[in-house]
């Protein structure tokens, strides 16, 4: 076992936190306030690499595995969840096409994404599932050289702003369609954008679909298996909801250390009482713990295994480890915690978003247990 990083991955790691650092963290609080999507944040991403991070250069990307992604999304996250989901969410319709795409797909479709001139998004859920994706109705029947798809869609991330659309939806015959839709084509039309407790600024809105055509050509792996390529690409999206975690948490912690040596209590800094002392150890511990469990589904990916057991678990602890930490991280603060111009309020907002996006904790558990009752 080696624990040490690369030059490389210190490198992406490196980069990312010097951009979190100036451009990031300075405008975390205001995308909160306005739950303004952060556009030009976004096109800064594009330029430096950021939305290609794991992908080969033959398909627009920057070639540095998925640790250097987890490395550099855990530095941006630190900032601004919001900011760091943009990366997270634009790689997993990536990784559908990567995995499950032919060659002319990831051309014409992974490309653009992975160099950052187009933005990606996934829409699954719906008004009557998240949960479960067997449950979906919106349609797709194959009229000529088209997919026509009709339905609504519910909590896509940054819809205003996504070029392409991965849409889930029923074949004609039986099981889903996965679809690169266009999200120019006429009948997409972004509806309600809700307002949410936390990832404020996500631009997360309800979608309608009428009679929406996509080339057959953007059909990503075989007619009726897109329930295959959504288990797959969504292990990519559960490992950033476990990084986003670690993001967050390590910035309660920093912002506590630094509230513990300042504030005093009783003629002593609040990090001389025991009962400070041991938050910031209990905060410490579980942060690090969930640090590496999700490294290592990382790692895993980049060894070209399967990870949906490992993203599983990182995204089931470390979701739960930052709902955790931002909660001791107030205890911390006190009443400062709870003031909106300082950072905790909106990381512990933030924390809770991590346990239901991409997955719930109970759909969590009932994946990591079938794992371990299957096995021999
Ligand atoms: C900010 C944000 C961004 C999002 N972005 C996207 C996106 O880009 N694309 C997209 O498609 N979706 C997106 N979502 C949707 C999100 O992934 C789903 O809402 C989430 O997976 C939970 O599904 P649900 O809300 O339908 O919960 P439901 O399935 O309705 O579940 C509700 C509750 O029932 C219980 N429950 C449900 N099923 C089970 C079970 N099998 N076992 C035990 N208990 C269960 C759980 O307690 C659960 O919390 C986003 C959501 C948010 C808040």
């Amino acid at each position: 076992m080696d624990f040490s990083l690369t030059d490389k991955e210190l490198m992406f790691q490196g980069q990312a936190r010097e951009f979190a650092r100036k451009r990031v963290r300075p405008q975390a609080m205001e995308i909160d306030r306005s739950n303004e999507f952060p556009s030009e944040l976004a096109g800064e991403m594009a330029r430096m690499g950021f939305r290609g991070l794991p992908f080969p250069a033959r398909y627009g990307g920057v070639g540095a595995g998925y640790l250097s992604y987890a490395l550099a999304l855990e530095q941006v996250c630190a900032a601004s969840m919001t900011v760091g989901a943009v990366m997270a969410v634009n790689t997993v319709p990536e990784e559908a096409i990567y995995r499950f795409g032919n060659e002319e797909q990831k051309q014409r479709l992974l490309s653009p994404l992975a160099m950052g001139e187009k933005l990606g998004g996934i829409s699954f859920t719906e008004a009557e599932t998240g949960s479960d994706p067997g449950e979906i109705q919106t349609a797709s029947r194959l009229e000529g050289p088209d997919y026509v798809l009709s339905g609504e869609k519910q909590f896509v991330a940054m819809a205003p702003a996504v070029d392409l659309s991965l849409v889930f939806a029923r074949n004609e015959g039986k099981g889903l369609n996965a679809l690169v839709v266009e999200t120019a084509s006429p009948g997409y039309q972004v509806k309600e954008k809700y307002d949410t407790l936390g990832l404020r600024g996500l631009a997360t809105c309800s979608v309608t679909l009428d009679n929406v055509r996509a080339p057959a050509v953007n059909l990503i792996g075989e007619a009726g298996k897109g329930f295959e390529v959504l288990l797959d690409a969504i292990t990519l999206g559960r490992l950033g909801v476990a990084v986003e975690g670690v993001g967050l948490a390590q910035e309660a912690l920093d912002v506590s250390l630094d509230y513990a040596k300042r504030r005093k209590a009783l003629g002593k800094s609040l990090g001389r009482l025991m009962t400070i002392q041991g938050l910031l150890g209990e905060m410490a511990s579980r942060l690090e713990a969930a640090r590496w469990v999700t490294y290592r589904a990382a790692f895993l990916r980049d060894q070209g295994r399967d990870i949906k057991h490992e993203s599983s678990l990182a995204k089931l602890f470390s979701s739960q480890m930052s709902v955790e930490v931002t909660r001791m991280a107030m205890q911390v603060f006190g009443s400062f915690g709870t003031v909106k111009n300082l950072p905790v309020e909106r990381l512990y907002r933030d924390a809770k978003m991590a346990e239901i996006y991409v997955g719930i904790a109970e759909i969590q558990r009932s994946i990591i247990a079938a794992r371990l009752l299957s096995s021999k």
